[in-house]
């Protein structure tokens, strides 16, 4: 898949200073990358003299609360209306994922895009560039674009964006660039081990427990290629989780050998089943997620179907068989 590059960090924070009164948003079921970045941005149109607020659909997960300004992200669109001029959508790729938040976009006077997912559907003006290992990434590309650092509450932002976006450093967009960028952030104030442990530590016994049910569920199909895992309302029942809480289950699909595409089947209310996709380097699972109404990046995407999950894993497979089976 070749890289993808839209727009410039020059010219989107040219379109920055020339407006104000920003609301700040990112995708439904919030990640370290999106939080990460709307907090790293507003630490720059603070620098700028702007006027800003930050909105999301969802909660804040409980392992992103420890990044100072967290607190000042207002959940829903309560209160909203009449209180921005202008809209800068954070690491999202089309105006359906960014859920309840969805109406702002037509009160915006301007919507300004910054992103790194396949298949960005936004008007200009925008910035994608595919081969970013995070939207963080992105907004560090315009602090060096405006000749400005980020402050402290700034770099924890963006080195949490990018050490989760980079699964801790792991995954295949961990590039020299994240790295240089991850080093510079803790040269002004990241803490890698205090918000490593933040992000993947401290966590509720409970949470370990069900992790021991949702590897019970782990399958391997497809002469060894395919492996999936599936959290449905059954297994969730008694345990009081967000949707952050289990994001990071599918990396034990992901660690068996010789597996290509790792699965993930989790049931959302409404009888809909959330499928989060990840593959080796080669196989371009973006793609996949797409033609089932989703999205993201080539080894790491998602998307939702409007079935339980035993007939999402049916229709899966199934589609897969002539693809990679
Ligand atoms: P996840 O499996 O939720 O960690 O998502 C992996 C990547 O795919 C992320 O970059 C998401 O933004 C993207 N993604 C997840 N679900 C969807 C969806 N329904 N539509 C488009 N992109 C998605
Ligand atoms: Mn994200
Ligand atoms: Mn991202």
């Amino acid at each position: 898949m070749e890289e993808m590059v839209v727009g410039s960090p020059e010219l989107v924070l040219a379109k920055i200073r020339e407006l104000d009164d920003y609301l700040l948003v990112a995708h439904i079921h919030p990640d370290g990358d999106s939080i990460g970045s709307l907090l790293g941005l507003a630490d720059l149109l603070e620098q700028l003299g702007k006027r800003w607020i930050i909105a999301s659909a969802e909660e804040v997960p409980s392992s992103y609360r420890f990044l100072p300004g967290s607190e000042e992200i207002r959940v829903g669109t309560e209160g909203l209306s009449g209180s921005f001029r202008n809209v800068i959508a954070l690491d999202v790729s089309e105006a359906l994922r960014l859920g309840d938040l969805q109406p702002v976009l037509a009160e915006a006077q301007v919507v300004i895009n910054i992103d790194h997912h396949q298949g960005n559907s936004f008007p200009e003006p925008k910035y994608v560039r595919t081969s970013a290992c995070a939207t963080g990434e992105l907004i560090y590309e315009l602090f060096l674009a405006a000749g400005l650092k980020p402050t402290v509450v700034g770099a924890k932002a963006l080195y949490t964006a990018i050490m989760t976006d980079t699964g801790r450093f792991s995954h295949a967009n961990t590039t020299q660039t994240a790295l240089k960028i991850a080093a510079e952030l803790v040269g002004l104030g990241a803490d890698p081990h205090h918000q490593y442990v933040e992000v993947y530590e401290r966590k509720d016994i409970r949470l370990l427990k069900l992790l021991a049910k949702v590897l019970d569920s782990l399958r391997l199909v497809c002469d060894g290629k395919v492996a999936y895992l599936v959290i449905d309302q059954e297994t969730l029942a008694g345990f009081p989780l967000d949707m952050g809480d289990t994001e990071n289950y599918i990396s034990y699909a992901q660690m068996i050998d010789g597996v290509q595409i790792a699965l993930l089947f989790r049931e959302v209310e409404g009888g809909t089943t959330k499928v989060s996709w990840r593959s080796v380097p080669g196989v371009d699972v973006s793609r996949y997620a797409r033609d089932f109404g989703g999205g993201g990046h080539v080894n790491a995407a998602g998307c939702e179907i409007a079935a339980k999950p035993q007939e999402a894993v049916q229709k899966v497979l199934e589609y897969l068989q002539s693809r990679i089976c």
